[in-house]
């Protein structure tokens, strides 16, 4: 199967890289697939995924996690701050941590759970309107204000532009990352995984070719 390939894929380039083998975790995305698509890499032995919507989330896994013991999921869509109650039950990783009003309420809801999801600070390398993230201006003090509020934070997320090189964006979010002492870095998807591998991805965000072509009609 295509899952596979991309675990040769990825060994390679960690050792292209220089970097130990498994430093590097998959995230397969399986928003929008077809559940016989998802079983089949759930069957495999792969056990974490990554999800952009709560509803489609609460709607699917709880059931795999009973037939699959060990499912560890992230979510890795934008998140809003009604959804957080059950986003924080169903995930174990939030990767859009994207805002004030965010991190405030996280901050509340985590206290009263008494557990809280890994986070990664989404930083909007591009600056592009239209896509959610901390302006990287606003990085580091977005980063110190969380803490203040005792969140902890595993690290950065980033989604480069669609058609540009996203290696200086790699590299950008890398450097926020080492500055603030944040050793994880969320980046790297079908298209571009082993670029960001070299340039020290820990989480990589892989859809579409593990699992086809998303239909959303
Ligand atoms: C859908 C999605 C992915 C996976 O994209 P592919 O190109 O299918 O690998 C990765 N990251 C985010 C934030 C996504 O929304």
């Amino acid at each position: 199967m295509e899952l596979d390939d991309i675990r040769r894929r990825i060994a390679a380039a960690e050792s292209a890289a220089g970097r130990p083998a498994g430093s590097v975790t998959l995230i397969a995305v399986s928003k929008v697939q077809p559940p016989e698509r998802v079983e089949a890499v759930l069957a495999a032995g792969h056990r974490v995924f990554g999800e952009n919507y709560v509803q489609e989330a609460g709607a699917k896994w709880p059931a795999w996690r009973a037939r699959f013991p060990g499912v560890e999921l992230h979510m890795i869509g934008p998140l809003q701050t009604n959804k957080l109650k059950p986003a924080l039950e169903l995930f174990d990783a939030i990767h859009t941590l994207d805002r004030p009003s965010l991190a405030q309420k996280l901050a509340r809801q985590v206290q009263g759970a008494g557990r809280c999801p890994q986070l990664f600070v989404q930083v909007n390398t591009g600056a592009e309107p239209q896509k959610a993230g901390i302006l990287p201006d606003e990085a580091d003090a977005f980063i110190a204000d969380c803490q203040a509020l005792d969140l902890v934070l595993s690290g950065l997320m980033c989604i480069p532009p669609e058609n540009q090189d996203p290696v200086p964006h790699f590299r950008a979010l890398r450097g926020i990352a080492a500055r603030n002492g944040l050793a994880g870095l969320s980046m790297g998807m079908s298209a571009d995984f082993e670029t960001a591998i070299a340039e020290g991805a820990t989480h990589i965000r892989v859809g579409s070719a593990i699992f086809g072509a998303r239909d959303y009609s």
